[in-house]
């Protein structure tokens, strides 16, 4: 294991040397500095385990070094053992007031010293490991979050996550008066694909056109798989005519594309579009089935093609 790494602040030389003497002997890396400027410098630099500090230096007094290094996000996490001469009551509270874990008295026994320093490294021991494990917990939170939202096959926005906000966009639009527009996208005889290439393929088909549809949005636009092989666009700030000019985008981008499984084959998407402010439409699942009412005229119409609700 490795040695702990201890810091000496203490501006007499004999006396430094006794304590640094000491302590290498009980197995501690030592450092040693003259005054508080250097202390907060190598505090900074050095993964520190515990600082022994003086309260009378040169420059700063000890119990400002002691405030700045507890202040400090990088370096509050050291225990600090304020070792002075200075006995009263009142010097005792201004050091613990500081943010001193500890503090004695100089001429100082060894044993306790020692004892002294062993606690406060377990204490910190304990703290290290916590906040390790606070940080792995906030890691798995946040990828438990990313996955509750996100649907596995074409990493999009899940159903659940676009509708959540959905009602937040649609309240916006309300409140503010601002346009909304819904794309509801679904592709062309999707069963067929799956029928004819197996199911594999037709999850590649999936992971494509989804990927096509992402690159053609822009980064506000929200995109989610909303079902099988249905995906649902939501444009903040979006006319209807502006829409469709990108449901256009869309669809010719995927019926020209070739597949990377099967290049051969055509594939193609027919759209439905539904906008706000409209007078029948007041939630956001009124839009977003006003949308799915057009995209399946849309299929009537013959596919391959947009219909406007
Ligand atoms: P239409 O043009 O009328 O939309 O016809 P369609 O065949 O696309 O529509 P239908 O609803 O009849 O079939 C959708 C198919 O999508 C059926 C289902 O097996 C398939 N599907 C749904 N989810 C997945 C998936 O995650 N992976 C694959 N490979 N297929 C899926
Ligand atoms: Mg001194
Ligand atoms: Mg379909
Ligand atoms: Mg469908």
């Amino acid at each position: 294991m490795a040695k702990a790494q201890l810091l000496i602040v203490e501006d007499s030389k004999t006396q430094a040397d006794a304590i640094k003497k000491f302590l290498k002997k009980q197995g501690y890396d030592v450092t040693w500095v003259e005054d508080g400027k250097s202390a907060i410098q190598v505090a900074k630099t050095k993964p520190l385990d515990l600082i022994l500090l003086d309260f009378i230096l040169p420059d700063i007094k000890g119990d400002e070094v002691c405030r700045w290094l507890k202040l400090n996000q990088s370096t509050k996490g050291i225990p600090i053992i304020i070792l002075t001469v200075k006995g009263n009551v009142s010097d005792k509270v201004i050091g613990l007031e500081a943010g001193a874990d500890d503090y004695m008295l100089k001429p100082y026994n060894e044993i306790e010293l020692n004892a002294r320093i062993y606690a406060c490294l377990r204490t910190k021991a304990l703290q290290d490991e916590l906040r390790e494990k606070n940080h792995q917990l906030e890691e798995l939170l946040s990828k438990v979050e990313i996955l509750a939202i996100t649907d596995p096959l074409t990493e999009l926005y899940n159903r659940r996550r676009f509708q959540v906000v959905l009602e937040m966009e649609f309240q916006k639009t309300k409140r503010y008066k601002t346009l909304l527009s819904c794309l509801m996208i679904d592709i062309d005889r999707f069963k067929l694909i799956n029928d004819e290439n197996g199911h594999q393929i037709g999850d590649f088909v999936l992971q494509e056109t989804a990927q096509i549809i992402r690159k053609t949005f822009r980064e506000v636009d929200i995109i989610a798989r909303w079902g099988g092989e249905e995906f649902v666009v939501l444009l903040p700030h979006t006319k209807k005519e502006d829409a469709l000019r990108s449901a256009t985008r869309v669809l010719e981008k995927i019926s020209h594309h070739k597949f990377s499984r099967i290049p051969d084959k055509k594939i193609t998407v027919s759209i439905g579009i539904a906008s706000a402010p409209d007078p029948s439409i007041d939630t956001g699942e009124s839009l977003i089935n006003a949308s799915d009412i057009a995209m399946y005229d849309a299929k009537d119409k013959g596919r391959n093609q947009i219909k406007t609700g």
